[in-house]
């Protein structure tokens, strides 16, 4: 098997000498960004990367996920490298500190990604939706829901992930059918959604999913669609994971290789609505 070692004189050069990470670190709000900082940063990731990430790459893609009674486990090995790798502060390098990021620039988070992705691409593709969550959120997300879901998906002790693909609609999002019915303050979700990255799996206590969906009465094409965020469990007052809502992994879809990635067919309200 080959050895996984970032290659950071590599890093540091595209950095220094072509990215111009110094004019970046003159930006607002990056003062303590210095060349020996985005050193550290980079040695500590490609230690993660080689020691803990690497080395379950081929295993990982050999046992793959399993899917039991609408629960994905991933490999061996998986949900403790999560762990590690939230502990250590990773899922919220570049996001904004008053989530408890670390407010890093997206130049360095680029890099450390690359790092990630080299390593173990099934792997690093749970935090990758949950990056994109963050950003969709940030940008569009209301006080409310940002209140809700920042802090957890900035620290990845929940999860992320996208919901457009169907069986009818994959490049041509217009021919989305998932419908979201207004109930209350919120909405209703029901359908079915296919190739969802980590839509289900055993690294996290919550799984937040963004769904696009159609309201009924609304335009045709995709001027008649809205994104929804519907997490696997309803979350409480207090902030907490509450009751399992309407929403199951049904299967795994098969022949896409990155095996320890669980791609998965989602179907949403079964039971009345999500
Ligand atoms: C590993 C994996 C993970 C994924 N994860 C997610 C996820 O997390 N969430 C999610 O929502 N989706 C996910 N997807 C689905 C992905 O977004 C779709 O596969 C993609 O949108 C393409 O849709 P399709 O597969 O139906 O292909 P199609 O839309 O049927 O396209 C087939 C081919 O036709 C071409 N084509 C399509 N329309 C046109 C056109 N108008 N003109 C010219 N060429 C065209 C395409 O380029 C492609 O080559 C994932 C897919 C994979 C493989």
């Amino acid at each position: 098997m080959t050895e996984y070692r970032a290659p950071l004189a590599d890093m540091r050069f595209v950095l220094n000498e072509l990215a111009g990470l110094d004019a970046v670190a003159q930006l607002p709000g990056f003062d303590e960004v210095s060349p020996d900082l985005v050193d550290a940063i980079l040695e500590q990731a490609g230690k993660l990367g080689a020691e803990v990430l690497a080395p379950l790459n081929r295993s990982g893609d050999i046992e793959g996920c399993q899917l039991e009674n609408g629960v994905v486990r991933t490999p061996k090995g998986f949900p403790e490298a999560y762990a590690q790798f939230i502990e250590g502060g990773w899922n919220g390098i570049p996001f904004d500190p008053d989530y408890g990021g670390q407010g890093l620039p997206w130049l360095v988070t680029t890099a450390v990604y690359e790092i990630w992705h080299a390593a173990n691409m099934a792997f690093a593709l749970c935090p990758t939706l949950t990056q994109a969550a963050v950003e969709l959120l940030s940008v569009h997300g209301s006080d409310g829901l940002k209140a809700v879901f920042m802090e957890k998906l900035v620290s990845g002790v929940w999860a992320g992930t996208m919901n457009l693909t169907e069986p009818q609609a994959g490049s041509d999002l217009s021919k989305i059918r998932t419908q979201a019915v207004r109930d209350g303050e919120g909405y209703l979700i029901s359908g079915h959604k296919i190739f969802i990255t980590h839509g289900e799996h055993d690294f996290t206590e919550n799984i937040v999913h963004m769904v696009l969906a159609r309201t009924p009465g609304g335009a045709d094409g995709i001027k008649g669609l809205s994104l929804f965020v519907v997490p696997k469990f309803l979350v409480k007052d207090d902030g907490s994971p509450g009751p399992r809502n309407d929403l199951r992994c049904v299967s795994l879809e098969h022949k896409m290789g990155i095996n320890a990635s669980p791609t998965c067919v989602m179907s949403f309200g079964d039971g009345g609505g999500a």
